[in-house]
């Protein structure tokens, strides 16, 4: 997630909904606050000097509608928009020769919505930008030391607030990137969860990249609740694990392999003609057949052959556009011919029109 954007991506906020929200908010209060004590403190200042200081809102005004009202505000924009709101506030102070703490404080906003919401590198310029237009002030305004104090306690201020901010939301990125991980892949056989499955099945069939069509097989450990029941859950969990790494062994590049749930595991085809998915799906049921798995270590079965398992597996096979128009129809057409497999005597391959090959 994080430092991966680049050019005017890397302004983009963590999330965009939240930022324009934040945005709305902090124009509102600022402009709120600041119509306020224009009408109940006017100032001395000049009509040009009045003039100048209002660009800059304006400004701001501009750039937080341009965010709220665009559906996809340009990258650059996320980052202009606190800087103009930095740099109108010094021009503000400068204009109404303001050096006092509360006209520093407005500093505050652009650091909010640059702490939270951006990534690290833009945070670190308003950052930078916010303290550099706080020492021009005061240093333009007070006394040097005045200023040194002033200008030290506020950039401090503004450092922390924003490095706290952008802590928590790095924080925050990281535990989704987590979460979105764990939904994605099953944790026991480090296999594609189903809702992967369903993600990769909908693209590839409207991909261009899938020339010959899409198969799905369907494979089921047969007689898996018995492996359980003599050997032990743990036993079960191996089992399923080789297998996971077997259908892992021989995927290509561009298939998808994924745990449906309990047993039952799917391969994704995705530009793949039936004869060739029914000849990879005869090598699987080989392959399975083949497999020694050394459950010695868990086994609770301590009779002489307990240790080293044999198992079978059985295939459903359908394939788009063959036997469906679509991915429900795809998924439906495999699993008929997977309880066909299991009703014809399982370790098999079914199709649904040659049930069972
Ligand atoms: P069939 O040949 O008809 O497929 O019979 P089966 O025993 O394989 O089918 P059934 O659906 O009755 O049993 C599946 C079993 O898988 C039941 C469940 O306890 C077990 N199971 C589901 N998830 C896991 C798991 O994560 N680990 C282990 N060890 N067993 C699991
Ligand atoms: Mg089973």
């Amino acid at each position: 997630m994080g430092g991966s954007a680049v050019g005017g991506d890397a302004y983009v906020p963590r999330d965009v909904a939240v930022a324009k929200r934040l945005v709305v908010v902090l124009t509102a209060v600022a402009t709120a606050v600041s119509v306020l004590f224009a009408v109940l403190v006017p100032s001395s200042q000049s009509f040009e000097l009045t003039l100048v200081s209002l660009a800059g809102p304006v400004l701001v005004l501009g750039l937080a509608t341009v965010i709220s009202v665009s559906p996809e505000p340009a990258g650059w924009v996320w980052l202009a928009y606190p800087m103009t709101a930095t740099v109108s506030i010094a021009v503000s102070d400068f204009a109404s020769a303001d050096a006092s703490v509360t006209g520093q404080l407005f500093f505050l906003f652009p650091i909010l919505f640059a702490g939270s919401q951006l990534r690290r590198r833009p945070a670190v310029l308003l950052t930078v930008a916010a303290c550099a237009c706080e020492v021009l002030v005061t240093f333009s305004l007070l006394p040097a030391r005045s200023a040194a104090v002033d200008a030290g306690y506020v950039c401090a201020s503004l450092a922390a607030t924003a490095g706290i901010l952008a802590y928590g939301a790095e924080r925050a990125d990281r535990l989704i990137e987590q979460l979105q991980e764990q939904a994605a892949v099953d944790s026991l056989t480090g296999l594609y969860t189903r809702r992967i499955l369903d993600s990769a099945a909908a693209t590839s069939l409207h991909s261009a990249g899938s020339d010959g069509g899409t198969a799905l097989i369907i494979i089921d450990i047969d007689r898996f609740k018995q492996i359980n029941d003599e050997h032990g859950h743990l036993a079960g969990d191996i089992v399923l694990q080789r297998i996971a790494d077997l259908l892992r062994d021989n995927s290509r590049r561009t298939d998808l392999v994924s745990r449906m749930g309990g047993d039952e595991l799917a391969v994704l085809l995705p530009g793949c003609t039936l004869p060739d998915a029914v000849e990879r799906a005869e090598e699987l049921l080989r392959r399975v057949r083949a497999l020694r798995i050394d459950v010695a270590a868990v086994s609770m079965c301590r009779t002489a052959d307990g240790s080293s398992l044999r198992v079978t597996a059985s295939l459903g096979l359908a394939h788009l556009p063959t036997h469906a128009t679509d991915v429900h129809d795809l998924y439906r057409a495999a699993d008929l011919s997977l309880y066909a497999a299991k009703r014809g005597g399982r370790d098999q391959l079914a199709t649904p029109l040659t049930a069972p090959v």
